[in-house]
């Protein structure tokens, strides 16, 4: 007997055939003789649909600014997970299983105050353990918590993952598997390149990277968490026959592990590649160069939350003016050169310019930190293609190179073939 914390996405739950097959999965698990909890996300595209409806409510006169209650928001966006832990529910109860669906507050996860982008800080698990052990199904709606203002909270985009690997850590499982439209995390994004490949196994380091990069297989919160509580996570398919052979193998299930690096035997030098689209570049010319100069920038622009990423400064050519480069989501674009605009005295810079629309490709693996010439190679292949560089950055086992919109998808079929991932 074991305990299992399955997740099923989005595509997973779309509708009500697919909602009857993860019942399907679940009581494969539940016939084996395991504990099981269920977390699930919305139906796909209801997240969506409900983000929209807010942002589309009447703004504020005079302004083009989404203005709404973040608390109103997580009431409203909270509802898909809701609908589908009572579906699944009742299609377990359908089975003859015993089940009940849980919503965030009544377990409760508790989470911090960041309405919409909340993070778990404590889960209560008695009451499920012990409602586990009597053989009833727990099915938790994902991506929602309770927050310290005793108002439902929302755990960012893609957070169902990280509800997931949050309770199988609070109860103590021995497996969370996270069921998705994919059968495990791919060398890239199948959807881009066809030929990427299975992994069998990737190290906590290397996903933590690919999510951060942009792979959205995986909230990053959620390989954090597993990283830290040494969740045993697994992704694979919920697509496949819920009865066929091997899926319930309780050490082995079809898919991707995602482990310690130590578990991995064979380590290429890049395991994979991800890209981050709505990436946007905004350069100013002509800075004093002068001690406090990236303060005087970087700091009104985190006080208004912008989250700024690759940042190039060039080299001083007559040690007085300098240019500062740097990256930030597209999104942001127009709040950041406000920021800039109000401070530009504080500053002191001659112009602004910026463009949007570009795209961030990474090459990752933990093999670099003992190989030489991986970005040469990255270089090398992109200028084979013609594409060109407009930024740089590396850390000990990722190279990111930031590239025009258009090119996305050469890019990633480029590099992933340079580094021989599309071979077996
Ligand atoms: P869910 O709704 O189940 O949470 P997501 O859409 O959030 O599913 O994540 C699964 C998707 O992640 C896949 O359909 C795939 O297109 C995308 N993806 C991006 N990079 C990778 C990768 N390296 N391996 C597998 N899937 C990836
Ligand atoms: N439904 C939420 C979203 O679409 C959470 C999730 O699916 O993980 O972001
Ligand atoms: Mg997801």
């Amino acid at each position: 007997m074991a305990r299992i914390v399955m997740k099923f996405g989005g595509t997973s739950v779309a509708d009500l055939d697919r909602i009857h097959n993860v019942a399907r999965h679940v009581k494969r698990e539940v016939d084996a003789g395991h504990e099981v909890a269920v977390v699930v996300s919305a139906m796909s595209g209801k997240t969506n649909e409900l983000v929209g409806w807010v942002q589309n409510m009447p703004k504020v006169a005079g302004s083009n600014a989404p203005f709404y209650d973040a608390r109103e928001y997580d009431a409203i966006v909270a509802s898909g997970e809701q609908v589908t832990s009572g579906l699944l529910a009742i299609a377990l109860q359908s089975m003859g299983i015993n089940a009940r669906s849980w919503q965030g507050w009544q377990i409760p996860i508790r989470t911090d105050n960041a309405h919409g982008a909340a993070r778990i800080l404590d889960i209560e698990g008695a009451d499920i353990i012990r409602r586990m052990g009597e053989g009833q199904v727990a099915v938790v709606a994902g991506f929602q918590g309770l927050g310290p203002d005793n108002r439902l909270a929302t755990l960012g985009r893609g957070g169902s993952d990280t509800s997931a690997v949050a309770i199988a850590a609070a109860v103590k499982a021995d497996r969370c598997d996270i069921y998705t439209d994919v059968d495990g995390v791919y060398t890239t994004d199948p959807r881009i390149e066809p030929k990427a490949r299975r992994l069998k196994k990737i190290a906590f380091e290397e996903m933590l990277e690919m999510a951060s990069l942009g792979a959205k297989v995986l909230q990053v919160r959620s390989v954090e968490l597993a990283m830290v509580h040494k969740v045993r996570t697994f992704v694979r398919s919920s697509f496949e026959d819920p009865d066929a052979p091997g899926m319930g193998d309780l050490l082995n299930p079809p898919g991707t592990l995602i482990c310690d690096e130590e578990e991995i035997v064979e380590q290429e030098v890049v395991t994979g590649i991800a890209y981050a689209k709505d990436e946007a570049q905004i350069s100013l010319r002509r800075l004093a160069d002068r001690p406090g100069v990236s303060a005087a920038i970087f700091g009104p622009l985190a006080e208004a939350h912008i989250n700024v990423d690759m940042i190039v400064q060039n080299i001083s050519e007559d040690g007085s003016k300098t240019d500062m480069t740097f990256t930030v989501p597209s999104g942001d674009v127009d709040k950041a050169l406000r920021v800039l605009g109000d401070n530009k005295e504080k500053i002191g810079y001659d112009v602004i310019q910026s463009e949007a629309g570009l795209v961030k490709v990474s090459v990752i693996g933990i093999g670099m930190r003992s190989h030489a010439g991986v970005a040469a190679s990255a270089f090398r292949a992109l200028a084979d293609k013609g594409i060109n560089i407009k930024a740089i950055t590396t850390s000990e086992i990722k190279i990111s190179i930031l590239i025009d919109g258009p090119y996305a998808e050469l890019a990633v079929r480029t590099l992933h073939s340079a580094y021989g991932l599309d071979k077996s």
